[in-house]
């Protein structure tokens, strides 16, 4: 009896190089699968045009390799994946799951009773044909059905979202022509044969959407790790676009890369036990992350993380 081996992944937006919270994410996502004797992969979220800074994709890379964090097989961009996901939009469409929306942002926002996790809700206006906006162009629209999403978060525990209420009928794909996260993740994942999805708890709302479109889909559902998030002292998440946190340069030495690894595994509560080489190497301290990570002593809350390690800030 072959148990299948986890399939982790790493899915930045190029939008600016690695910063604390996404070294953590990448940190945690590798120990996870590394440890279970799984892959790991890298996928660059580039769908998002305007918010891409060129060259990022490459510094990201560099910083991972530094840190010891080596991927396997190629790495894929979304942006060279739109065929999969306009099928995964034609079988919905088939499904009759989808609907244009016309709507502007002003009229959704100004028609909207409620707001839910991401904003206004969406009134569902397009829905019905006869009321539907006609515009040159829309965007594309999963009508959800009105029942609770539930899983359970390796680290955050039972969730339960009921999508009609809290988030709405929800774009798959924009107006201006740009699949929406919330649907090319998912098809990624499945399409990479993801086993196990590890990222920070500012996604934790997104999830019940990516589990939805995934069982229209067809699709295994993976296993959910939601991180605590990285804030600043005042609160802020710290954010990967801006140069807000870049506590790592774009050509790490191997002591800036030890530091950093250091800081973010204090972070996750895996502290390197005192006799541990304070010469160690990025290597050398993977080698021991992915023997030890236990993820029950992460603390699974937000907080402050000024990291001692960034020399940066
Ligand atoms: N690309 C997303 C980000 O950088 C993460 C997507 C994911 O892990 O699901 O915030």
């Amino acid at each position: 009896h072959q148990k299948t081996l986890p399939v982790g992944r790493f899915a930045p937006s190029p939008t600016g190089w690695l910063h604390f919270g996404s070294i953590v994410t990448a940190l945690a996502s590798y120990c996870l699968a590394r440890s279970a004797g799984g892959s790991w992969l890298v996928r660059m979220e580039d769908l998002d045009r305007a918010r891409l800074v060129a060259g990022a994709d490459s510094v990201i890379l560099y910083q991972l390799e530094a840190l010891g964090l080596l991927w396997d097989g190629p790495i894929r961009y979304q942006s060279r994946c739109l065929p999969l996901y306009q099928a995964a939009l034609e079988r919905l469409q088939r499904q009759n799951r989808i609907y244009p929306c016309g709507c502007s942002r002003t009229q959704i926002t100004a028609e909207s009773h409620e707001t839910g996790v991401d904003g206004p809700i969406y009134s569902g206006r397009c829905r019905q044909p006869e009321q539907r906006r006609r515009t040159r162009d829309s965007a594309w629209r999963l009508r959800v059905a009105p029942l609770a999403v539930r899983f359970r978060d390796g680290l955050q525990g039972e969730q339960r979202q009921q999508l009609a209420r809290e988030v709405g009928d929800f774009i798959i794909r924009r107006r201006d022509g740009q699949f929406a996260y919330q649907l090319a993740t998912p098809v990624d994942d499945a399409d990479q044969g993801v086993t196990q999805v590890v990222r920070g708890g500012d996604l934790l709302g997104s999830t019940a959407r990516q589990i939805y479109l995934l069982k229209l889909l067809g699709q295994p559902q993976p296993a959910y790790v939601h991180l605590p998030l990285a804030l600043h002292a005042d609160g802020r998440k710290i954010s990967k676009s801006a140069a807000d946190c870049p506590c790592l340069p774009a050509r790490p030495s191997p002591q800036q890369a030890a530091a950093v690894l250091r800081a973010a595994l204090a972070f996750l509560g895996q502290n390197l036990p005192p006799q541990f080489p304070p010469q160690a190497s990025p290597a050398q301290i993977i080698t021991w992350a992915c023997q030890s990570f236990d993820l029950r002593r992460v603390d699974p809350q937000p907080r402050c993380a000024v990291p001692d390690g960034c020399e940066f800030n």
